[in-house]
């Protein structure tokens, strides 16, 4: 058995590349996500450190890989005055693309709420001042993200809610606040993921993109299961099959339509190969 592979250039606009689980092959990593049609990546900033590590692997990258700054909800208790001025520093970068992740977490709480409120507000400011995307978080605190938001809609700029997981009137309510929507392989989830097959089709078109959040959420449906349960960028394809077979169109429609809205949402550089095979 092997892995689906998009015949059509695909963007992951979620990848945690930064992460020490890919210290020892990211090369490989890389190499085998191009060679399964993933294009171009967006690699998240989660932390100071790792939004600085981030930026530093996509400036050697031909723009294949971008990064985003920022401080994710786990982390919001190691935000302060200076984190904002290190994320302004890296947003200066022609490939650091988006402010983010940023958030709310209440699943967890490994910071408390009322300071990744704190964290998750002043990541807006920073991006309402650049006027630059933001690639956002939100679990099990949706009411109050929703609420923030709302507080910033008419200065907010194109913002995307990645990695979605709520409702059918969850999604309509993100919507209506004109975000975009990031799917992952949380759609793959027959526990917890197949309310996701019944509403992915109602998120429109020129809405939605695509990315693996490796190496988190490794696709529960895939074969064979790669032993370390570690997710890769390489998957996605399998996502966006997932995705097109849920909302009854071809997969090569999604690839193409998900990679237009991701390299406009983004404003990502043409690359001059689509694919390292
Ligand atoms: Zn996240």
């Amino acid at each position: 058995m092997s892995y689906a592979i998009s015949a059509e250039p695909l963007v992951d606009i979620g990848a945690n590349l930064a992460h020490d689980s890919f210290d020892a092959d990211r090369e490989q990593v890389i190499h085998r996500a191009a060679a399964h049609g993933v294009a171009q990546m967006v690699i998240t900033g989660s932390t100071e450190d790792s939004s600085e590590k981030a930026a530093r692997l996509a400036q050697q990258s031909e723009h294949k890989l971008f990064s985003t700054a920022g401080i994710h909800p786990h982390h919001a208790v190691d935000f302060s005055v200076q984190s904002v001025s290190v994320l302004k520093d890296l947003l200066t970068l022609s490939h650091v693309v988006a402010v983010g992740e940023t958030g709310l977490d209440f699943f967890r709480n490994y910071s408390a709420p009322s300071v990744q409120q704190k964290s998750f507000e002043a990541h807006l400011e920073l991006a309402i001042e650049l006027q630059a995307p933001l690639f956002l978080h939100c679990r099990d605190a949706h009411q109050r993200f929703i609420d923030i938001l709302k507080s910033v809609v008419d200065h907010l700029p194109p913002a995307v809610l990645h990695c979605f997981t709520g409702s059918r009137s969850e999604l309509h309510e993100c919507l209506e606040l004109d975000l975009h929507i990031g799917v992952t392989g949380w759609i793959c989830d027959e526990r917890r993921g197949t309310h996701l097959l019944e509403i992915v089709g109602e998120i429109p078109k020129d809405r939605l993109m695509v990315e693996t959040d490796a190496p988190y959420i490794l696709p529960r449906d895939l074969d064979p299961k790669p032993k370390d349960r570690r997710n890769e960028p390489m998957y996605l394809a399998h996502i966006v099959n997932r995705i097109a077979q849920a909302s009854g169109q071809p997969a090569s429609l999604v690839a193409q339509q998900t990679t237009t809205v991701a390299r406009r949402f983004f404003n990502l550089a043409p690359i001059k190969q689509e694919a390292l095979s």
